[in-house]
């Protein structure tokens, strides 16, 4: 029995050990992106139709970036220069099917999720480049919030845009790398690649498989080193995480991080992460943005209006909140019951 039992083993692990060998050729890339670093994983193509695939993205992620930085120069910069006078004034067609998106969002969100808040991003210092050092004087915060810039106040006509708000500025910082991602993604799959992950500093999409693997993704532990849960993906999917540890100070011994809640001005306290997966990265990347926001008590009513039904939120105390649907198909490295702060994986 005791040598049946060793026979057996020995087969399972020379099978294991071909099934590795019969294992597609993995290509790794990654470059500096959106103020992040951006990983390209590619499985089962020649080595040449890889590196034309990254160069690529390589190049287009880099664009991208440049027009949509709101702070100095490029298209998006240059739009809000225009927007801040309120009059029409042609705009730069890549952005309009990108303000029609993320204007949808933002109302299907209660406007949690507000990409006019530009204005708020830089008076905190959340340009990209170092973290600010200490919040900005209360009463500037005040009279930006008591402005109420929306997606709402932008007016289309022909091929013209205004703002009827002039304290409107736009920052897609919370759906651009989503929107690049999901770029990215078209590009690969017209390039002809069948298996690969696209990954924007934790907000990735992958597709396809790890040779006979599904990919297997970990979800970052907001206050440790490491993951606290994983996820296996092989059919197309998003998974987006909107965190209070990508940019923040310590000031006063408090933390200042960089997803502000449009309606007090000051960033978001009761939440510390949330993750969402969806089919599309931008969607997912805008609605995890929101439901950090909306919070422990509001999280899960917002995921529903918003036709999500895979979510989770890290409360400020460290409590894991999870969809059903979720659940059913994430794996915890820690106790999900217990605080994530004291049940550390080692
Ligand atoms: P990450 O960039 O870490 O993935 P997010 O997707 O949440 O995180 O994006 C945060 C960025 O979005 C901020 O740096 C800022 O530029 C912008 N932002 C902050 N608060 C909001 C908000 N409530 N709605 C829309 N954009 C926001
Ligand atoms: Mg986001």
């Amino acid at each position: 029995m005791h040598t049946h039992r060793c026979w057996l083993g020995t087969v399972l692990a020379l099978l294991l050990c071909a099934c590795e060998q019969r294992e597609i050729p993995v290509h790794e890339f990654q470059f500096f992106a959106f103020g992040t670093l951006i990983e390209l994983t590619i499985a089962g193509a020649e080595s040449r139709s890889a590196q034309r695939a990254y160069r690529r993205i390589e190049k287009d992620f880099k664009t991208l970036d440049e027009d949509l930085y709101p702070w100095r120069e490029g298209v998006l910069a240059r739009t809000n220069r225009l927007l801040a006078r309120g009059q029409p004034f042609t705009v730069d067609p890549m952005l309009v099917p990108m303000i029609d998106e993320a204007t949808r969002l933002s109302r299907l969100s209660e406007g949690l999720f507000n990409p006019a808040i530009g204005a708020l991003v830089e008076l905190w210092g959340f340009t990209g480049g170092e973290p600010p050092q200490k919040p900005p004087p209360r009463k500037d915060i005040m009279r930006l919030v008591a402005e109420q810039p929306s997606m709402q106040a932008l007016v289309f006509a022909d091929r013209t845009l205004k703002s009827t708000n002039k304290a409107l500025r736009l920052d897609f910082g919370a759906y651009a790398k989503g929107y690049a991602v999901d770029r990215g993604v078209k590009a690969l799959r017209a390039l002809g690649i069948k298996n690969a992950i696209l990954n924007a500093g934790g907000d990735l999409r992958a597709y396809g498989r790890r040779g006979v693997r599904p990919w297997h993704i970990g979800i970052r532990h907001p206050r440790a080193p490491g993951v606290f849960a994983s996820i296996e993906i092989d059919t197309d999917e998003s998974i987006l995480t909107s965190g209070d540890y990508e940019r923040f100070f310590i000031y006063n011994r408090k933390r200042y991080h960089h997803v502000i809640d449009p309606r007090t001005g000051y960033p978001v306290r009761n939440a510390v992460c949330a993750t969402v997966i969806r089919r599309s990265a931008a969607v997912g990347d805008a609605t995890a943005t929101a439901l950090l926001v909306a919070g422990p008590d509001h999280w899960e009513a917002l995921a529903n209006s918003m036709g999500i039904d895979q979510a989770m939120l890290v409360d400020a105390a460290g409590n894991i909140h999870v969809t059903s649907k979720l659940r059913a198909r994430i794996r915890f490295h820690v106790d999900p019951d217990r605080s994530i702060f004291t049940s550390v994986d080692p």
